[in-house]
């Protein structure tokens, strides 16, 4: 089974040129895929391709076993509930502390509260920031506002995680941590897809890459030369 698969797929913005042109690939249920190329070559695009927050121009395009370029408007809960997307604006609302921030997802399904609450809890221990439940946005370190958002992403247990640039504007040890948080949800099962153009991040992580860049596609075993 795939848990992903483009197949012959476009996109365009409004009249522009195409972004991405004929792209086709199938990832596994479990796998930890790198997307990279250099700036501008589309590789959030793929991303909110796959979390259903852009359509394909062309083309189809399967997550989790439903073709999402078939699926109707009133359907999208059920896509937002299978792919937890971190994008590099956090979107984090600043009005409200880190544990409202977390239980966003689960009360906007209908969760109860005490539920809603034990989970959020679970999902913040698990990217460290127990202890910071009360806590404002504007309150935390870049890094932690990141962990914030992936606790986020992760509370309603997503089968794919879609993550862009997670390390954009960290230093060293906070971008490993915040990739080890990735790698413990990915051991238990999580597909996980993360754009970069980081290098060293994946020499050290990478074992499959989608490089994205002028024009081509490319599907490489590792780091791409
Ligand atoms: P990357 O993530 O690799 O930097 P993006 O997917 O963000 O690349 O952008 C790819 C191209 O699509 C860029 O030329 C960008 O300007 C353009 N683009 C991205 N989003 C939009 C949009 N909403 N409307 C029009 N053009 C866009
Ligand atoms: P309904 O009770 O409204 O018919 P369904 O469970 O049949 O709801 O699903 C409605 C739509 O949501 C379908 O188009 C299906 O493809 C899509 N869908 C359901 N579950 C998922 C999922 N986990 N990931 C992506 N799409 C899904």
């Amino acid at each position: 089974a795939n848990m992903i698969e483009f197949q012959h797929v476009f996109k365009s913005y409004g009249r522009g040129r195409n972004i991405l042109a004929d792209i086709n690939f199938r990832i596994e249920p479990g796998e930890f895929v790198f997307v990279s190329g250099p700036s501008g070559a589309g590789k959030s695009t793929l991303l909110k391709l796959i979390g259903g927050l852009e359509p394909a121009s062309r083309g189809s395009i399967s997550v989790n076993g439903h073709r999402i370029d078939k699926m109707p408007p009133r359907a999208r809960p059920y896509l937002r509930r299978a792919v937890g997307v971190i994008l590099q604006d956090t979107h984090l609302l600043y009005d409200r502390n880190a544990m409202q921030n977390v239980m966003l997802p689960l009360t906007v399904i209908g969760l109860e509260n005490s539920v809603a609450i034990t989970r959020s809890r679970a999902a913040l221990e698990k990217v460290g920031l127990s202890g910071k439940e009360d806590m404002k946005p504007i309150e935390l370190s870049g890094g932690e506002q990141q962990r914030l958002a992936i606790a986020r992403a992760i509370v309603n247990r997503p089968a794919i995680l879609i993550v862009d640039e997670p390390t954009a504007n960290l230093d060293d040890e906070t971008a490993r941590r915040i990739m080890e948080v990735f790698r413990d949800f990915n051991r238990v099962g999580v597909t996980t897809l993360i754009a970069s153009h980081d290098r060293g991040l994946m020499a050290s992580y990478a074992s499959r890459t989608l490089l994205i860049e002028a024009g081509r596609f490319a599907d490489v075993k590792g780091v791409p030369a």
